[in-house]
């Protein structure tokens, strides 16, 4: 998706200028005249970066800047303060006021462009995590997602690679203020160090005395370990050349030399906050993905995985000619349980049985929840004698050891009845050996439950 800048500047001249610069680089661009005209299109969430003026008349841009920071619905959009004078103090203005970063004119194309790239991707990750706390807090648990959007970019774990003692020890001396530093002074060593160690962010310094710096770079981009690492390199000023290949190698942000303090703290804290924010989305499909293949009360698999994977494991078996069997499990009288001790004890009895369920079966089976109190577990390589072995084995758990409810020590006799199927032939089909097992719950049922029914095909 393409980002859509915000260029804001009172001096018309200055706004043609950068909208053609980041229109060639295919930015969307925007633009605005005054602070107020600006406000309004950030809170319509027109646009996913801001290129601030800081002097203009009526509102400045610092002041723009603190409303834009104060707003909730304008808050994560990232500002950066174009400031005329290269002055110490209004940059330190601007972070007072929350700036995310600064350009100095005239701006040159390359950090333009670097700056603009990088947070533009921490807009697009912020933006999937707002989404994200929107859908949670719905489902009830916002608080993973709104900590990750508070996060301030401050406590990162950062590893500095530099050979030059002054060089490295002014850098540790800066960040060591807000983050946790480890500096590696030997550059052989450098991708090891990263790939252990689990950091936010690498700072390189692009004039290593005997290494190449661009190498440790793309070696860092193609180990797994490291290929989300954020990379920001320390240049001097004369080395435009590689910086560019470092921006195409897939180096994140760069500071040039003589180090502004102020600066490079800024900057790291950006990328921090991108590192952090892409691991917790990270994290964050992964639970997903968790929670749509599991039944929320019992922690089995639901009925959903259910479906999918029996078919796969059927194929397999009959693919091989190996042997699988299917149970279908339904607690006896269980209305009358909830009538009797209320719904919670229904849902106390569901989650022990799961529990029961677990540990009478394999690793390799397949136990689920369908639904209610019916339950399915799926044995590969298991033909009908041991199927038959194993229904019986969890029948008994159930029926001989009543189950505890709520704190008193109450307790509730619960029994169950198992249908039990094979697969017959290399033609045989996940729904059928599915409605056999129910052909064979029904008999168990209609024949006084508490039992195991095979059946008969
Ligand atoms: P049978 O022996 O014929 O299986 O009788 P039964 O009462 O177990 O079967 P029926 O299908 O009539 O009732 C099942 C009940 O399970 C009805 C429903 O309210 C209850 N139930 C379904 N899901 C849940 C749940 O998640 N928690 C609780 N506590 N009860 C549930
Ligand atoms: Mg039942
Ligand atoms: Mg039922």
């Amino acid at each position: 998706m393409t980002a859509r800048i915000l260029v804001v500047d009172d001096v018309p001249a200055n706004v043609k200028l950068l909208e053609a610069r980041l229109s060639a680089e295919y930015f969307d661009v925007v633009t605005a005249e005054s602070g107020t005209e600006a406000l309004k299109l950030c809170e319509r969430g027109q646009c996913d970066v801001v290129l601030l003026d800081v002097m203009m008349p009526g509102m400045d841009g610092f002041e723009v800047c603190r409303r834009l920071k104060a707003s909730i619905g304008t808050h994560h959009i990232p500002v950066v303060m174009v400031t005329a004078l290269d002055q110490p103090s209004d940059r330190l203005q601007g972070l007072l006021a929350g700036a995310d970063d600064f350009l100095t004119k005239p701006v040159s194309d390359i950090a333009l462009i670097a700056r603009v790239r990088s947070l533009a991707r921490l807009k697009m990750v912020t933006d999937e995590l707002r989404m994200r706390a929107l859908t949670s807090r719905e489902i009830g648990f916002d608080d993973p997602v709104r900590n990750a959007l508070a996060d301030t970019g401050r406590n990162g774990r950062v590893l500095v690679v530099d050979d030059r003692n002054a060089s490295f020890e002014r850098i540790a001396r800066i960040l060591t203020a807000e983050h946790a530093v480890d500096v590696e002074p030997n550059p052989q060593e450098a991708l090891f160090h990263a790939a252990e160690g689990n950091y936010d962010l690498l700072i390189v310094s692009l004039n290593l005395q005997d290494f190449d710096a661009l190498r440790l770079c793309s070696q860092v981009r193609s180990l797994e370990r490291t290929r989300n690492l954020p990379i920001l390199v320390i240049a001097d000023a004369e080395d435009n050349a590689r910086l560019l290949r470092g921006l195409d190698l897939g180096i994140n942000d760069y500071v040039t030399r003589p180090i502004d303090a102020n600066e490079m703290l800024a900057r790291v804290r950006t990328q921090v906050r991108r590192r952090r924010y892409t691991e917790r989305l990270r994290d964050n499909v992964q639970l997903s993905m968790e929670l749509a293949i599991t039944d929320a009360l019992t922690g089995l698999h639901n009925r959903r995985y259910m479906e999918s994977h029996l078919a796969t494991l059927v194929q397999q078996a009959a693919a091989r000619g190996k042997p699988l069997s299917l149970l279908l499990l339904d607690i006896d009288y269980f209305k009358s349980i909830n009538d009797t001790h209320g719904h919670d004890a229904g849902d106390e009895v569901l989650r022990e049985f799961a529990t029961r369920v677990r540990k009478s079966v394999r690793g390799i089976d397949l136990a689920c929840r369908l639904g209610g109190e019916e339950f399915v577990i799926v044995m590969p390589e298991t033909d009908m004698a041991v199927g038959g072995l194993v229904a019986e084995r969890i029948r008994r758990r159930v029926a001989t050891e009543p189950f505890v409810i709520g704190t008193g020590g109450k307790t509730v006799e619960v029994t169950i009845s198992i249908g039990l199927s094979s697969l017959i032939g290399a033609e045989d089909r996940a729904e059928h050996l599915l409605k056999r097992a129910d052909q064979a719950l029904y008999r168990a049922k209609r024949d006084g439950r508490n039992r195991v029914v095979a059946d008969a095909a």
